[in-house]
């Protein structure tokens, strides 16, 4: 009857009315404005057309319909509050229109029903959900610092007990169709070929339909809000609340509030109450910065927008990786779990099974979990095979060098590994620190040498840094960005250089705090300082991680490749004394922490046995030390030309090493604060901590054009 960009409908013969949303050009069913104005008209012509007896809201795509779309929240975010409000009332007074025309809408789920898609159906009179377990129902926006904005703070508690509704707007996190069904925010599953038939029975059987909340004597699935289970309840989510996100996200609170005092109210004026927290929200820099990141950010790195043009992509099916130890064997998972065949080399035959024994181990896992079959597990295991030869690496498409980090070492796999390949197999080295251009020496054909840095644990840590060599060509860094594809890893793509970008970073950020506690400063107070900025580990608890052997064996290294350019950071003499006193970190469980207990606790004897002097330095300049040095370091990344996009600078700090998401990550926060606030820091540290404070060349060039990193690229 009706057909627009964005949804056709058609009129049964029972005058059963099926909107189905089928948004054309995209892959997902989304909310702009022109669709909100398309649906705005519909609904008011089917409400008040006599002849309609019912509205079914459906999709012809594999989605149901995902709400807003972002591209339009960004840039909502930008213009004055009240146009921003005036679109939520828009939107707010259509679904308003659905829930009060008297007339049965019902929602036929057929996919995925996310944020403004799952709002639209909870203003329908019912909601049925076909029987695929792999739909999800949620309202996700948190995830990106943003609020349930088209009525979901105000349904879902009016729908589902709180306990069960907070944490699903809090968390982000979606539930399947079976839970929805327990939790009451679904009437019914039904096979998918009847979902419409089930749909038309539904308005049939209550062809006056009143919104549960419209009626006399409502009352919430918890009760009254001021009982004292809810009251208590809320104290209890709002002190778990500060706990996960420090403060740090105005969409947390803004979520608990808009529940707590819009479920004392009429829905009309709930829905008011939460339009203008949501507006708050949008427009603060947190949301647009973690979506600018976390959304459009991780698309563009996952769909591989910065991969060289022009080479063929390149197809993976075995994977050569040397050394099975934590890393060699994380990544012989990760591709034997994407489907490529693997040949893992160690130097003996048991040393090489260590590969199997991981996967094999973390299959075990998945099945008692029920996440994989027999069937699946054992073709995963099929997949990898171990050796010692060297020729049996021959027929790879790319080989790993996975072996300790020690040049030595890799000099000499390299150089076996180079033997055996044909020329253009990709030969890609996992170092953490040593300098690609360096180990490129020891194969014969350096531009198919490349650093493919992965994060521990492999399987679970998302990002791979890719480093290229001074000699790396583009089709080898092309094939490269294929291989994260394959792995379904994001890439971030970034220049050799000393320990690259993530590793220099995030060991400034470690050091920081030893020569915090060098200087005398609490080591209390420097972790908690860490914590309160939103960093997951207090940073010499990253150091205990990292191993103090492992970092000042690092620090040797580089002095002894610097020569007269190194300088001795003034934390590291710390990492040494605890060395000598055999106290490694977490794996010797002892070092700046103390691992006997369950909750490993700082050291008591910390200070006394380092021989540091008691000073006094309060919590702010803690703070804004270890959050510096890491904006200096990333600077001083562009500066050495080691990163080449904001993006990957964001993407990398978030990912690779937990910088706070809510920042959108290192680069986005420099622009954030702004150039001049950063510059003035540099300035005031480098006078109180030192000169490696001192403002880097791109900094002095951000200010001067007083301009931001994001449009410099
Ligand atoms: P590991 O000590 O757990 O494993 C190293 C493996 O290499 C061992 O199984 C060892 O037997 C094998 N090996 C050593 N010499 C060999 C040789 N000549 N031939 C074949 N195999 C040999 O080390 P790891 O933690 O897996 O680290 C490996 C590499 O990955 C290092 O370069 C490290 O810097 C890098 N890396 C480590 C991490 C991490 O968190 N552990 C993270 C990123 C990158």
């Amino acid at each position: 009857m009706l057909s627009t960009k964005f949804f056709s409908i058609d009129v049964d013969n029972d005058g059963i009315a099926i909107l189905t949303w089928d948004v054309s050009g995209s892959a997902v069913n989304v909310f702009s404005e022109p669709a909100i104005d398309a649906y705005k008209t519909a609904i008011k012509n089917l409400t008040e057309d006599a002849a309609i007896k019912g509205v079914i809201i459906t999709s012809a795509k594999k989605v149901f319909h995902v709400g807003a779309d972002l591209e339009m929240a960004q840039t909502i975010s930008s213009r004055p509050a009240n146009v921003l409000f005036n679109i939520i009332n828009e939107i707010n007074g259509i679904f308003r229109t659905m829930e009060t025309s008297n007339k049965p809408f019902v929602a036929a789920i057929n996919g995925h029903a996310l944020g403004g898609g799952l709002e639209m159906a909870m203003s329908c009179h019912a909601r049925l959900v076909a029987n695929t377990p792999k739909i999800t129902l949620g309202l996700p926006e948190a995830k990106l610092g943003l609020m349930p904005g088209f009525g979901g703070t105000q349904r879902l508690p009016r729908l589902i007990a709180l306990e069960q509704a907070i944490p699903m707007m809090l968390t982000g996190a979606p539930v399947n169709p079976e839970k929805a069904l327990s939790l009451g925010l679904i009437d019914a599953i039904v096979p998918e070929r009847d979902l419409l038939t089930e749909a038309k029975q539904w308005i049939k059987a209550n062809p006056e339909a009143v919104q549960r909340w419209d009626k006399k004597g409502f009352k919430l699935p918890s009760g009254s809000i001021h009982s004292p289970k809810n009251a208590q309840f809320f104290i209890g989510a709002s002190a778990q609340a500060r706990k996960l996100t420090g403060g740090h996200i105005p969409a947390i609170p803004a979520i608990l509030e808009a529940v707590y005092h819009g479920l004392q109210l009429h829905i009309g004026a709930g829905l008011r109450m939460e339009a203008r927290r949501f507006v708050r929200v949008a427009k603060d820099t947190v949301s647009s910065s973690m979506i600018r990141t976390l959304f459009f950010g991780l698309n563009d790195a996952n769909q591989l927008v910065r991969r060289p043009q022009g080479p063929d992509t390149k197809i993976f099916k075995t994977l050569g990786v040397v050394g099975a130890g934590l890393m060699g064997s994380g990544i012989a998972y990760q591709a034997a779990r994407a489907g490529v065949s693997v040949i893992v080399l160690d130097t003996t035959e048991e040393t090489a099974n260590k590969a199997l024994a991981y996967s094999s181990r973390l299959m075990e896992k998945a099945q008692a979990k029920g996440a994989v079959t027999q069937e699946k597990a054992d073709a995963h295991m099929a997949r990898i095979t171990t050796t010692t030869h060297y020729n049996d690496l021959a027929t790879c498409n790319i080989v790993i060098e996975a072996v300790f980090e020690d040049k030595t070492v890799k000099e000499n796999v390299l150089k076996q590994v180079d033997a055996v390949l044909p020329p253009d197999t990709i030969i890609a080295s996992n170092t953490s620190t040593i300098p690609i251009t360096e180990l490129s020496d020891y194969v014969t054909r350096p531009e198919r040498f490349i650093g493919l840095h992965f994060f521990s644990p492999v399987e679970k840590m998302p990002l791979v840094e890719i480093i290229s060599s001074k000699h790396t060509s583009s089709v080898t860094l092309a094939h490269a960005y294929d291989l994260c594809k394959t792995l379904r890893k994001t890439p971030i793509d970034v220049n050799d250089g000393r320990a690259f970008f993530t590793t220099r970073v995030v060991a400034s950020y470690m050091t920081e705090g030893m020569a915090l506690l060098a200087e005398g400063a609490d080591p209390v107070l420097i972790e908690n300082a860490g914590l309160q900025l939103g960093m997951p580990m207090g940073p010499l608890r990253v150091a205990d991680m990292v191993n103090l052997d492992l970092v000042t064996k690092i620090d040797s290294q580089s002095k002894a490749d610097l020569g007269d350019a190194y300088k001795e950071h003034p934390g590291i003499k710390l990492a040494r004394q605890l060395v000598s006193l055999k106290r490694f970190g977490e794996k010797s469980k002892a070092g700046f922490y103390d691992y006997a207990t369950k909750k490993p606790q700082l050291w008591r004897e910390l200070k006394a046995q380092l021989n540091v002097p008691d000073a006094t330095i309060d919590i702010d300049t803690i703070k804004k030390r270890l959050l510096t040095i890491q904006m200096v370091e990333t600077l001083r990344c562009f500066d050495a030309g080691v990163l080449k996009t904001a993006e990957d600078a964001n993407i990398g700090s978030i990912l690779g090493w937990g910088f706070p998401p809510f920042t959108g990550g290192v680069a986005s926060y420099i622009d954030t604060l702004g150039a001049k606030q950063v510059h003035e820091n540099c300035l005031l540290l480098e006078n109180t901590a030192g000169e490696r404070f001192s403002p880097p060349k791109k900094l002095l060039e951000l200010v001067s054009e007083n301009t931001t990193l994001l449009t410099t690229q």
